[in-house]
Formats: C-alpha cells, sequence, structure tokens
C-alpha cells in the first residue's frame, strides 16, 4: 500500500508568485515604455498592490471564479498586474491576440465567453467596431487614466485607473485547487477555427519553475529582461510569471518592437536577458546594419537571448555572437505546450568546442527539460530511436501539456498513452537534442523523400545579401512536390537567382535545391510572426516549375 508523504499540502498559485516578489523584491522595477517613448517606473511591490486593487474591485463588480476576462493589450505594467488581478481571484485571464483578423476575435471572445474586455487605447476602434458582435461581453475596460477615457458607445466602460482607485487594499488572495484554470490563449489557427488552450495555477508555476532552472532559461534576480515577445503570446512564455519567482526586472517594450526601439531600451535599461521570435531580431540587425558606427553595441549588458516560436536561423545565432557577443539560446514549444518544451542549452561536453560547432548545436530547437517528456514517432505510431537522422513527428506529454482543447472533456486531445501529437517533424539526436525539420503540413514531399522547408530557408538565411526566406512545395509532374524558394533581399541588394542557388549548392544535399527563385518585397506572416505558408502556397498555387517539363 502507497504510505502518503507527510509534507504540506499548500497549492502552487499565482497569487504565491507575486506575494514572494512584493515581500522579496518590492523594489525590483518593473519599466513599461508608453506611447511616445516615455518610461513609467513601476515595481513588484506596486504591482502587486495595484493587482490586489483590481482584484478586490473586480469581486465587487461581480467577477466569479472560473470567469473569463479578455485583455487586448501590449507588453505594459498594467497588463501585467492583469495577469495576476484576474487569475488571483480564480477567474481566468484570456489574452487575446490583437494582430489576428477581427473575425477571429470576435470568434475566440465568444468561444471564451468572455464577460470583460480590458483593451489598451490603440485597439478602442476595433473594439467598438466588434463590441456588437461580442454576445457575452457586459463591461469594457480602457487602460487608461480616468482623464484619458474616450467617449466610446460601449457597455460598461470605465478606465482602468479608476478601478485601481476605487479598489481596496487589504484584498486577502483566496485558496482554491490549484488545478483551477487561470489562463487561456487561442491557438493562431493557421488552418481551421482557432482552438482554446486552458492553463491551470498548477501548470503555471510547474512551469515557471522550468524557466528559472539553470538548465531551463536560469531567469534569475540578477537578470533584467526585455520582454520582446508579446504578452499575447503565449503567456509571453511564461516569464511574466516566472520573473516574479525569481524577482527579475522586467522591461516592457509597449507596442514598440522595431530595432531601433529594442536597442535603446536593451542598452538604457542594462539589458542582461531577452526573448522574441526570430523576425523581431531580424529588424534588431536590419536597424544596427543601417545604424552602422552611430550605435555603441558595447554599451550593451545583453547576455542571453532566447529565440523561439520559428526556427532560429542559423545567421542570428552567428551575429548575435560575433557582433554583441550575446549566446543564442532556442527554445521549442507551442501554446498547447505552455510553451516551454525544449530548450538549447549546451553540455559539458561542449565547453571549449569550436564555435562553428557550437553553433550547429544551438541551431537545434534543444533538449527536453524535465517536465515535458518529448518523442519522435513514424506513421504507424512507433517511437523512433535518437540517432539524429530517423524523422517523424513529436509527440509530447508533461504537467504543462494540454490535455483537451477548451469546450472538450479532458484528455481528448491526447493518445491511448497520453502523448499529444505536435504536427511537427523533427529527429533527435544521441545527445537527446531535438532538430526540427517542418511542420507536418510544410514538409516538401520529393520523390518519396523528405526536403526540409526550415532547414532550405536557414540557408538561404545565410546570404549576406537576404534579408528573409520562405520555401514552400510545388506540385510536379515528375517528383511529386519540389522546393520553391520565395527571397526578401536586402535594400540595395546585388542578387541573382544563379548566385543564390551556387551558395545554396554548397550547403545543402544537392536533391534539396530549389527548383526556382522568386524574389519579392515582402513575405507574408502569422499574428505571432511566422511565416504564412498557406498563403504563399496560395499565392503560387499553380505555378510552374521551370524544371517541370512534362
Ligand atoms: P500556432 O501554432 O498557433 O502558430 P504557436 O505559437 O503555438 O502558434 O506555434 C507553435 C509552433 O511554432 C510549433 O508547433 C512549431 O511549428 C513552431 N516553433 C516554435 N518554436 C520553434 C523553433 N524553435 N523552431 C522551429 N519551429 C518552432
Amino acid at each position: 500500500m502507497i504510505l502518503t508523504g507527510l509534507m504540506q499540502n499548500k497549492p502552487l498559485l499565482i497569487s504565491g508568485l507575486l506575494r514572494h516578489a512584493a515581500t522579496y523584491h518590492p523594489d525590483v522595477e518593473i519599466v513599461s515604455c508608453l506611447h511616445g517613448g516615455e518610461m513609467r517606473r513601476s515595481n513588484w511591490a506596486t504591482v502587486a498592490r495595484r493587482a490586489g486593487r483590481v482584484a478586490a474591485r473586480l469581486g465587487e463588480l461581480g467577477l466569479a471564479p472560473g470567469d473569463r476576462v479578455a485583455t487586448l493589450a501590449w507588453n505594459t505594467d498594467r497588463h501585467l498586474e492583469l495577469y495576476y488581478a484576474v487569475a488571483g481571484t480564480g477567474a481566468v485571464l484570456h489574452t487575446v491576440n490583437p494582430r489576428l483578423f477581427p473575425e477571429q476575435i470576435a470568434y475566440i471572445i465568444n468561444h471564451a465567453a468572455d464577460g470583460i474586455v480590458f483593451f489598451d487605447l490603440d485597439f478602442a476602434e476595433l473594439v467598438v467596431r466588434l463590441a456588437p458582435q461580442l454576445t457575452t461581453v457586459h463591461r469594457f475596460v480602457a487602460l487608461c487614466r480616468p482623464d484619458q477615457l474616450p467617449a466610446l458607445d460601449l457597455p460598461g466602460l470605465v478606465s482602468y485607473e479608476t478601478l485601481v482607485d476605487e479598489g481596496r487594499d487589504d484584498y486577502d488572495w483566496p485558496e482554491f485547487d490549484e488545478n483551477a484554470a487561470s489562463s487561456m490563449c487561442y491557438t493562431s489557427g493557421t488552418t481551421g477555427n482557432p482552438k482554446g488552450v486552458l492553463y491551470s495555477h498548477r501548470s503555471t508555476l510547474l512551469h515557471s519553475f522550468a524557466a528559472c532552472a539553470a538548465d531551463g532559461l536560469a531567469l534569475t534576480a540578477r537578470d533584467c529582461v526585455l520582454l520582446a515577445v508579446p504578452m499575447f503570446h503565449v503567456n509571453a512564455w511564461g516569464v511574466p510569471y516566472a520573473a516574479a519567482m525569481c524577482g527579475a526586472r522586467l522591461v516592457l517594450p509597449g507596442s514598440g518592437l522595431g530595432g531601433d526601439r529594442l536597442f535603446a531600451h536593451l542598452r538604457d535599461e542594462g539589458c542582461t536577458l531577452s526573448l522574441g521570435v526570430p523576425t523581431v531580431w531580424l529588424g534588431l540587425f536590419q536597424y544596427l546594419e543601417q545604424a552602422g558606427a552611430s550605435v555603441d553595441a558595447s554599451a550593451l549588458r545583453l547576455q542571453r537571448v532566447v529565440i523561439g516560436g520559428s526556427a532560429a536561423p542559423r545567421a542570428i545565432i552567428e551575429k548575435f555572437e560575433r557582433l554583441l557577443g550575446v549566446f543564442v539560446i532556442q527554445a521549442w514549444g507551442m501554446t498547447e505546450t505552455s510553451p516551454l518544451a525544449t530548450i538549447a542549452n549546451l553540455l559539458p561536453k561542449h565547453d571549449g568546442a569550436p564555435l562553428e560547432a557550437r553553433f550547429a548545436v544551438q541551431s537545434r530547437q534543444g533538449r527536453a527539460i524535465f517536465g515535458v517528456e518529448v518523442g519522435v514517432f513514424d506513421a504507424d505510431g512507433r517511437r523512433l530511436p535518437h540517432d539524429g537522422k530517423s524523422v517523424g513527428e513529436i509527440r509530447v506529454r508533461g504537467p504543462w501539456v494540454l490535455s483537451g482543447y477548451y469546450g472538450n472533456p479532458p484528455d481528448s486531445a491526447l493518445d491511448d498513452d497520453g502523448w499529444f501529437s505536435t504536427g511537427d517533424v523533427a529527429f533527435i539526436d544521441a545527445d537527446g537534442y531535438v532538430q526540427i525539420t517542418d511542420r507536418s503540413k510544410d514538409v516538401i514531399k520529393s520523390g518519396g523523400e523528405w526536403i526540409s522547408s526550415i532547414d532550405l530557408e536557414n540557408a538561404a538565411m545565410g546570404h549576406p545579401q537576404v534579408r528573409e526566406a520562405a520555401v514552400i512545395g510545388v506540385p510536379h509532374s515528375r517528383w511529386q512536390e519540389r522546393p520553391l524558394l520565395i527571397v526578401v533581399p536586402k535594400p540595395d541588394a546585388v542578387i541573382d537567382r544563379a548566385g543564390l542557388l551556387d551558395f545554396l549548392a554548397a550547403r545543402v544535399a544537392r536533391w534539396w535545391l530549389p527548383d526556382d527563385v522568386v524574389f519579392v518585397d515582402d513575405l507574408p506572416h502569422t499574428a505571432t510572426g511566422k511565416l504564412l505558408k498557406t498563403r504563399l502556397r496560395d499565392d503560387f498555387r499553380g505555378y510552374r516549375l521551370p524544371t517541370d517539363t512534362d
């Protein structure tokens, strides 16, 4: 018979994170960039006090445990306060991605049955336009002071600062089951309708421990973090919670993610760590290249940059290291995995490795962190070995991996062994590093073999004249599909098809070489900054490759 342990069964609650940060790191700053570039300086004690006041006031206004509350908001201290205020009461914070199509925003707010919408003034017009379709929303809160509140025709409209002013200081964070839902995010729905992922207090806290672990993101009280991943993108990768756990300083850039703004924050606030999707970093390096000698990169204290959301191009990893002395940590995950699942930290065997070898390791998506089991499976559901070559679909399981989508029963998204299928295609090497080769719907199937669009994109992005690259499979009468490379050249680039193919020929297998190259001014992206391959495939439907002569 199992003997039950005699340890305290204290629930893991998000309010506990805030209480901890306010007690042990009260003066640690939370810096927010406002419109016009002005910086507002708060700290963990103030965030905790104001979150408590908002929680108290929301309770008086009828917010009940389990109720859903939406935000359409940038990265600011107010949004951070809402992360804690809403979840801390037992209600659920639904961070909505304002870059989605308006119809998708209406769909997910209705699907989640959100009762209150908090919005930044930038989204006032959008909210007014959507309001008649939002069947469950009874109150709108504008994230501003009362004197900034525009006269909008919205039910129950009030300013956020009014809620703070009306709240009490003696709010007692309630204690409840750690499995209670705390926040929710919808997948961006690049195929079909968006689906809701419902995180719990327990999953969020366990995920925070992983973010703080030395072989996780190693977030500590000595870090100043520039959060360049939006707080509406999978809980900003968990950093708003993990930062409270360890007492890190946060710099929240508001809506400005341009290279110039990011560089200024990194420099002026002395940031040691930053996180963002590859496109954000492309913007930073474009700014640095254009600004040239007029910026002093040696003024940065930046040590680490976490890149995820899409494959980190090797060219970016190299630039961070060689130009800025910054170590890139690639991480892989998805909305359904909270998101951290694998992290590309180094092992002792890489000590003293030549830079080139180290870049190769950093270009992989990383090793499973404790808490997430990661396996690669073939089409028949057999688990494949970690041999660096057996390619299959990644499945994951663990306490911060989804079990069923919102509205569906628990475990309904899992197979009989409890695995969640990610739709990502990868191999795992002998050291356990995962290498994503594609999303299953993006992989190029050529003559019975698979070509990795990510590898080709990565190689093309290594060309000094290429700003961004995408590769899609185009039907081919002989090979079934062949790769088409679509390139955005840098401004003033001198680059042609033959030169680019020569460059690639030295870097990828011969039969992987794209059958054609197209130059464009821009590539379509999803609301979370990934290449929108569905659109590219539509745009190039019917495209005839020069090699397709049948
Ligand atoms: P959505 O699936 O709605 O676009 P997510 O943010 O959940 O939004 O995206 C998760 C997907 O992003 C993963 O399944 C994977 O395809 C891709 N991804 C995330 N991180 C990486 C990475 N480091 N390398 C390659 N692909 C990544």
